[in-house]
């Protein structure tokens, strides 16, 4: 027989009609026989007011076998609800008193917080009798509810950790739905190291001011081996260890800690508890089987993901680790590279000198005894030593930039770009128009390494313009945010089209060789730019000339 579908079976709608319209007289054996057989509880209450018309209190004139089994009361007739139940919530009394005194029925569902219990509730007038008088029929419908209850929190749940990948979001999600849910002091993870035989509170969720749980513990401490047992296998609930057989020898350890009540609910793999998932209450509490299961329904979602959270972060932490070894293995190889080149280029220069000396000594000494072709021939082997020494050069610049010492300075661009532009001359000799647009920044840099970019950068504006153009260098520079400042070297040259910015900063690399040069000197800029923690790059439009950049981070104000 059910309350709270749409249409009433035969007997429920007999009960209500025949009761409501008084057609059944009290006492009568029919009527008796009828309340008797539903499985519905059933009562008759007198709604008592107080001179304000409020209803105050009822009493039970009725209540069949039922009653006793849905509402937990027993022997209530004669007797007033608020002496049985002293905090049972207002809204019972104003949903009766509602009924007796309009004569409409009212069908609910509703919480009794005194009683820890849901209710589906119909409750209509008894006419012809005191006109005060309620026939309630009811229904303990709690397990329903907290079913409803735990689906919706396992449906919250789930949006939550949606949004979450790391583990202690996870249990901080986890821990704090299921202890809100249940009202608990505190909620937490323990996780059972077998190989030392501790209790390991891995997260705990804490209500208010309650204690943190967190920290390792030691089994024997907590009960004996009857407890052990229940309690490695993961799932144990104990109303009040001051009185449990299991715990009562070692209550004053969990006082201590300030556990009265605790339930702890298992997650297994393979049949074996890895970890459990507690609660525990300061005060005495029996834990219902719903509670329970709430609590399985969540381990079984949460430590799945908790586990994959863990397989990923050591995944992470051990591909960082092979990394951080590799580009270390690498670095050393490449400083390893550069020294080797250093040594090289500088050996080749000793050769390469003696076969320009030569060279010399044959033209000076021999050159009249030689026949034109054969000095053409001397010219060009000492042009081809001349770009082999420039090369070398060079490259030993390169390599004295990359293996360098970089300290750090303050740099006062103003100044600074100022003295460069004084030391090279041979800036001007080209009618080259060169100036710098102030206000200049500070930048923090090595002075040596940044002279050597500057002074290439220039040198580049200049060289690649277009005859007959007049070379003209712009300086200026920018902060760009983050506390860094750019130095911009913009020319009126020749440009470099999109598909080659990148190129040009690469070792030898040039766009036309007929310029001469060794493609050495962009190189050089990147590397001493990165050497300071710096980066560099270019905006360009062929024939429309270049603006190339040097990020630095900005000198702190003095
Ligand atoms: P190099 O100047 O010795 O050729 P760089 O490394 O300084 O070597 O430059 C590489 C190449 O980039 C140059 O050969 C040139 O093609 C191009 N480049 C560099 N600076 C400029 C510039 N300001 N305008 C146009 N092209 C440039």
């Amino acid at each position: 027989m059910s309350l709270t579908g749409e249409t009433p079976d035969p007997a429920f709608a007999r009960v209500t009609r025949e009761v409501s319209s008084g057609s059944v007289a009290k006492g009568d054996a029919r009527y008796k026989a009828l309340i008797n057989s539903i499985d519905e509880g059933f009562c008759v209450i007198e709604m008592i007011f107080n001179p304000q018309a409020r209803p105050v209190d009822y009493l039970f004139l009725e209540a069949n076998p039922a009653f006793e089994v849905h509402s937990g009361l027993i022997d209530v007739v004669g007797k007033r609800i608020r002496d049985l139940v002293p905090n049972l919530d207002e809204h019972w009394f104003e949903v009766y008193g509602k009924v007796a005194a309009t004569g409409v029925s009212i069908r609910c569902e509703n919480y009794a917080a005194g009683l820890k219990r849901w209710y589906s509730v119909y409750a209509f007038r008894c006419e012809g009798a005191d006109i005060r008088n309620v026939a309630v029929l009811f229904n303990d419908i709690t397990e329903r509810k907290r079913g409803e209850e735990r689906a919706a929190l396992l449906t919250r749940l789930s949006e939550s950790l949606g949004s979450v990948s790391h583990e202690a979001d996870i249990a901080r999600v986890a821990l704090a739905s299921v202890g809100t849910h249940l009202n608990v002091d505190r909620c937490y993870f323990v996780e059972h190291d077998e190989s030392v035989h501790l209790l390991h509170v891995s997260r705990n969720w804490l209500r208010g001011d309650s204690r943190d749980l967190e920290g390792m513990y030691v089994p024997a401490d907590f009960g004996g081996a009857a407890w052990w047992e229940k309690y490695s296998g993961g799932n144990l609930a104990v109303a009040d260890v001051t009185t449990d057989p299991l715990t009562v020898d070692h209550a004053k350890r969990y006082l201590d800690i300030d556990i009265r009540s605790y339930a702890t609910r298992a997650f297994r793999r393979e049949g074996y508890p890895m970890v459990s998932l507690g609660v525990t209450e300061t005060s005495p509490r029996e834990w219902a089987l719903e509670e329970l299961r709430l609590m399985d329904d969540v381990m079984a979602r949460v430590w799945p993901m908790v586990e994959r959270a863990r397989t990923e972060r050591t995944l992470r932490e051990t591909l960082e680790l092979r990394v951080a070894e590799r580009t270390a293995k690498l670095q050393e190889t490449i400083s390893e590279l550069e020294t080797f080149s250093y040594s090289i280029s500088h050996d080749l220069r000793a050769p390469l000198r003696a076969m320009q000396g030569f060279a010399g000594v044959l033209e000076e000494e021999h050159g009249d005894r030689l026949d034109s072709t054969a000095r053409e021939y001397l010219r060009r082997i000492v042009r081809a030593g001349e770009r082999m020494d420039r090369l070398i050069q060079d490259v030993l610049v390169y390599s004295r930039v990359a293996r360098a010492e970089t300290h750090l300075e303050r740099v006062e661009l103003g100044g600074f770009l100022a003295g460069i532009l004084e030391s090279y001359p041979h800036f001007g000799a080209d009618h080259a128009r060169i100036e710098t647009v102030p206000p200049l920044a500070s930048v923090l840099a090595n002075p040596a390494a940044l002279t050597q970019c500057v002074s290439n950068l220039v040198s580049n504006g200049i060289k690649f313009v277009a005859a007959p153009t007049r070379p003209h260098i712009r300086l200026w520079t920018e902060a760009v945010g983050r506390g860094r400042v750019r130095l911009y070297v913009a020319d009126n040259g020749i440009g470099i089209a999109p598909d080659r910015k990148d190129a040009i900063f690469g070792i030898f690399y040039q766009i036309d060789r007929s310029r001469g040069g060794t493609g050495i000197g962009l190189a050089v800029v990147r590397k001493a730019v990165e050497r300071m923690g710096g980066n560099v790059g270019v905006e360009s439009k062929v024939g429309k000339g270049s603006t190339f950049w040097i990020e630095l981070e900005a000198a702190p104000r003095t």
